[in-house]
């Protein structure tokens, strides 16, 4: 249900989420909140509800209890498939496996949704496909079919294509972790300019120096829990709490 937002409140937050699959409880009371033009990092063991937490912002999953408020929309009180398009198109998610459409060109790729769904002409889309490319330096790619583009190049390209759709925020779940060694820089070039542009992201990642430097801040996941969050340079040169501590020094 929309409610008039102050301004000042943040983008998206995140209230006592409870999750469970089946007897499986996999988020325990999730409070996250995200302001406008911010970069937010989760990070945490594998298994712990990171990816469950940003599916939820999306919509994907609904959780048992909590409160998600996405701008002025209550996530949780949506309940038609139109609503949840809808919010789908103001929130961008890129994944580790970037799912691009191997028949179409990389311009098609980009001006599918935005032709078909935000109703854009033909030739508007296509122009601000190209200004995309132009942002994640492969325009000279317009043309290419995905399976002539690197690991790298596919997700710059996944990362427009969520761009073109215009999202309030983006989410990113492990973007880089699929990606041979040297492409991964690139991407991370293109998220870090994103960051500076002012986009609000939020960045699930195992690229813990990346983390530290682009993050406003960071959310530390456990089990299900937030163990602990605060500014970047804080969770990373001072963890208050020992389980952060040993993780940070194995994944540094
Ligand atoms: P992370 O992203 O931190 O690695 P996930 O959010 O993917 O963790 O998973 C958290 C827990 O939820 C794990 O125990 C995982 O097995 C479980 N889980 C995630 N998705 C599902 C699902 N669709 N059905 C059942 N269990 C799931
Ligand atoms: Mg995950």
């Amino acid at each position: 249900m929309p409610y008039a937002e102050p301004s000042s409140s943040p983008l998206v937050s995140l209230r006592d989420i409870h999750l469970s699959f089946g007897s499986n409880e996999v988020l325990k009371g999730i409070d996250i909140d995200i302001q406008r033009g911010q970069a937010v990092s989760i990070i945490g063991p594998s298994g712990s509800g990171k990816s469950t937490i940003l599916r939820c912002i999306t919509g994907l999953i609904r959780p048992q209890s909590g409160q998600i408020r996405v701008g002025a929309t209550q996530v949780d009180q949506l309940h038609t498939e139109a609503e949840l398009i809808a919010l789908r198109q103001r929130v961008g998610f890129v994944f580790q496996q970037y799912n691009l459409f191997p028949h179409l060109t990389v311009l098609q790729n980009l001006t599918l949704a935005p032709i078909r769904v935000l109703g854009l002409d033909r030739q508007r889309a296509g122009r601000l496909a190209r200004d995309l490319l132009e942002r994640v330096r492969l325009a000279h790619k317009a043309d290419a079919y995905p399976g002539e583009l690197s690991g790298g190049q596919q997700q710059r390209v996944a990362i427009a294509r969520a761009l073109a759709m215009r999202p309030e925020l983006i989410l990113f779940d492990e973007v880089t972790s699929a990606l041979d060694p040297e492409t991964v820089g690139e991407v991370l070039t293109v998220i870090r300019e994103l960051t500076q542009d002012g986009m609000t992201c939020v960045l699930v990642t195992h690229e813990m120096r990346f983390a530290e430097e682009i993050s406003d801040e960071v959310y530390f996941t456990e089990a299900g829990n937030i163990v602990e969050h605060g500014p970047a340079s804080r969770i990373f040169h001072h963890p208050a709490n020992p389980r952060t501590r040993i993780f940070l020094e194995r994944s540094l």
